[in-house]
């Protein structure tokens, strides 16, 4: 029952966040949809949820249309064609992993008269199945988004490798909040972390995650 998992995550939420002295209420909870239909996602709003992340543009489409006044969040890998489709109807991109999509999203953002929100994907396992920026090319790459004006960096954003024990994800996100520490300056802070899912999420609220990105513990 969505509701019962609902409930369950919030509370891992809340005492992940209490174990290290953070306030839950920092911690927003992005409800992964992509394996369910509007059905669910209708129930997810009755119950009070207000962010809702897809990684896939078509398969989303109808249903982001659907519900257009809840966030939708993009969370997959998305290329410089479909950047059309994801603006306006998205309100945060947490996968900007490359120049060329900075510049597909600038120039949309330009042409529609407005900012868009993004976090920085940032591959800090090195596997090579995985989308994101090396982390020695975060600082070249932060330093080269200063020029796109209606683009504003909220923070970064990774996917953890896939451990049995989910403690084995603890380094992969220190070394993002370590990231965030170190290339925050005035003009651009980098105030959010968009890191942990259904298996890893507590350990990432533990190392500061302000977004977690949940889909099978709510939805089965
Ligand atoms: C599917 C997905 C999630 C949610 O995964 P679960 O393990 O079902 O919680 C989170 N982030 C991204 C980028 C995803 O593609």
């Amino acid at each position: 029952m969505l509701v019962d998992n609902y409930k369950k995550v919030i509370s891992d939420i809340t005492s992940a966040a209490r174990k290290v002295g953070r306030n839950p209420d920092n911690v927003k909870l992005i409800a992964v949809t992509k394996t369910v239909g509007a059905v669910e996602v209708q129930h997810a709003i009755t119950l009070g949820i207000k962010d809702f992340g897809e990684n896939r543009v078509q398969d989303a489409a109808e249903k982001v249309e659907q519900f257009p006044t809840v966030n939708w969040h993009f969370i997959g890998h998305l290329q410089s064609n479909k950047v059309k489709n994801v603006l306006p109807v998205y309100s945060l991109i947490h996968s900007l992993d490359r120049l060329s999509l900075a510049d597909a999203l600038q120039s949309r953002a330009e042409s529609l008269d407005q900012d868009v929100n993004v976090f920085v994907q940032v591959n800090v396992s090195g596997e090579l199945s995985k989308f994101g920026l090396p982390p020695a090319k975060l600082p070249a790459f932060l330093m080269k988004l200063y020029s796109y004006n209606r683009i504003k960096v909220s923070g970064l954003m990774t996917m953890a490798p896939f451990v049995d024990d989910p403690e084995d994800a603890r380094p992969y996100f220190r070394y993002l909040r370590q990231l965030k520490d170190k290339h925050s300056k005035p003009g651009m802070e980098l105030p959010e972390l968009s890191m942990g899912m259904t298996n890893d999420f507590m350990i990432a609220v533990e190392e500061g995650a302000t977004m977690v990105r949940i889909g099978s513990a709510l939805f089965g």
